[in-house]
């Protein structure tokens, strides 16, 4: 077979050979004047991409200009409770998906323009993307995948050269997006709310077969997809709440059903450990809340749960029982891996009772001294190492309440039967010195939009590449906002 200029990716599209009520056949709309702003060629090398052709190319097709030898794209269907309301037709409005690659793990991946025209699920909107947002997105989710925090990924960023109107003009962008798939709790729930029996069922076998083909196994397959699910979403908000990330629109449509963290919007960085902190400005209540992630996963399970019934037995009654067994017990699992994240964070085991109270202790001292959440884990690692430091003192105003804190700690350090050098070394491996830190992104996002200067933003993204070493780098970049540089509030992509 002779590869024609265009094949930089070989596609293997199953999501669009479904049946067409799934989604919309439709292409990219054009751009006027696209210009790369980065493609990340790691993640293309792990996709199998083509990548020895010259960024002409890549700005082509990632700017929805060209559409690649063996694309199907489509816009995929879906409804969702958007804060706690049904809302029963969402679908892309503003993303199109060219298709699907598999690596040479055999690992399945979908690539989606974002911001790239409208589709017939635009509804009032342009279908296109401020380059904010797309500057976000592309830092944050590539920042997470460092972080060991399953997530949909950046394979590029692209000025398109327009306009796009919002409360005032706007630079627009498109991001090209990776994700194992874009089926989300809302694409179950567009069909069980209109009792599309047959097409639930499809999907519910096509995620299974894509994602938990364990199920299959099952003496009930679909309720173990919805157990396999919920185990996914706990270990998934266990990781966010040990970096301090907020997702901020944890509504069901942006909930990934195959445990990745998707649709960055107004998401944020917890600067001081507060569970109340809300960034997003459409947060009005707090659903969303640091400390609020995991009851909400717990809503967005019982959704889909409420979604898979029909299917897992013919009566209903049964069905709804087996169900709750999981609903209900998914705070214990979700309490269990965050215990697990946090005490390995400072050191200790969660099985131990007296780890969670130390932790407990910790986290209320940090709440009332108001302690930035990143440089407490990573200073105590630093204690830990050079006995001497006294950084992680030094957050704490109660200097006499952190002190008898740290005596107790240390007692429970002493009694692991780990070395110490072991423990530190774990604890450096669970306590990122970098993460994107609100007022970092805005910076990135200020110097892109405002100057079209986006070495702030590629600066910001070789940083985060390395979490966990300190870097020769002004100190700026671990630290928390001054005052006047704090980031009260953040907003969505629309
Ligand atoms: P989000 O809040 O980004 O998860 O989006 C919710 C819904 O609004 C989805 O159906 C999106 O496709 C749609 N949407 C968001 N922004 C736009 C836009 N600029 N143009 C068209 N549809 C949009
Ligand atoms: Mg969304």
């Amino acid at each position: 077979m002779s590869i024609s200029k265009k094949t930089i990716i070989i596609f293997d599209n199953t999501y669009a050979s479904l049946p067409e009520i799934f989604y919309q056949t439709i292409n990219p709309s054009p751009v006027k004047d696209p210009k790369l702003i980065v493609f990340n060629k790691k993640l293309g090398k792990e996709l199998g991409l083509n990548i020895k052709k010259d960024n002409n190319f890549y700005t082509e097709i990632f700017s929805g200009n060209t559409v690649p030898n063996g694309a199907s794209p489509i816009a995929q269907r879906y409804a969702g409770h958007q804060f706690g309301n049904f809302v029963p037709q969402l679908g892309d409005g503003r993303a199109i998906l060219l298709g699907e690659v598999i690596t040479k793990n055999d690992n399945r991946f979908d690539i989606q323009l974002k911001g790239s025209g409208k589709t017939e699920f635009s509804r009032g909107g342009d279908g296109r993307s401020a380059l904010g947002p797309v500057i976000r997105e592309y830092l944050i989710s590539e920042a997470m995948h460092i972080l060991n925090i399953p997530t949909t990924r950046a394979l590029s960023a692209v000025a398109t050269g327009e306009q796009v109107y919002r409360e005032t003009p706007l630079p627009g962008g498109i991001l090209t997006r990776v994700a194992r798939s874009h089926l989300r709790v809302g694409t179950f729930e567009y069909f069980a709310s209109r009792q599309l029996s047959d097409e639930l069922k499809i999907i519910a076998d096509y995620a299974i077969n894509r994602h938990y083909p364990k199920a299959n196994e099952s003496d009930n397959t679909y309720l173990s997809f919805l157990d396999l699910f919920a185990k996914k979403q706990a270990s998934l908000i266990a990781k966010w709440m040990g970096v301090g990330f907020i997702h901020g629109v944890m509504n069901t449509d942006n909930t990934s059903i195959s445990g990745e963290t998707i649709d960055y919007g107004p998401c944020a960085f917890m600067d001081n450990y507060d569970p109340s902190t809300v960034f997003s400005s459409i947060d009005r209540h707090g659903r969303y809340a640091f400390g609020n992630q995991p009851q909400i996963a717990q809503w967005n399970l019982a959704s889909l749960a409420g979604c898979l019934v029909p299917l897992i037995d013919n009566n209903e009654d049964k069905a709804k029982k087996s169900v709750s067994k999981i609903i209900d017990s998914f705070s214990e699992i979700v309490n269990s891996d965050i215990s697990d994240v946090m005490c390995s964070k400072i050191g200790l085991n969660s099985k131990d009772k007296k780890s969670q109270e130390s932790l407990k202790n910790l986290l209320t001292l940090m709440k009332n001294n108001e302690v930035d959440y990143t440089l407490a884990f990573h200073f105590l690692s630093d204690y830990l190492e050079h006995n001497n430091n006294t950084s992680f003192k030094l957050l704490f105003d109660d200097e006499v309440l952190i002190k008898e804190w740290l005596n107790r700690w240390m007692e429970l350090i002493n009694t692991r039967d780990k070395t110490k050098k072991n423990i530190v070394k774990s604890m450096k491996e669970m306590n990122p010195i970098y993460i994107p830190r609100n007022h970092l992104i805005e910076r990135a996002i200020k110097a892109g939009v405002t100057d079209g200067d986006f070495s702030v933003m590629l600066n910001l993204s070789s940083v985060l590449e390395h979490p966990y070493t300190l870097q020769d780098i002004h100190p700026d970049y671990m630290n928390p906002p001054e005052p006047s540089e704090r980031v009260l509030q953040t907003f969505c992509g629309t």
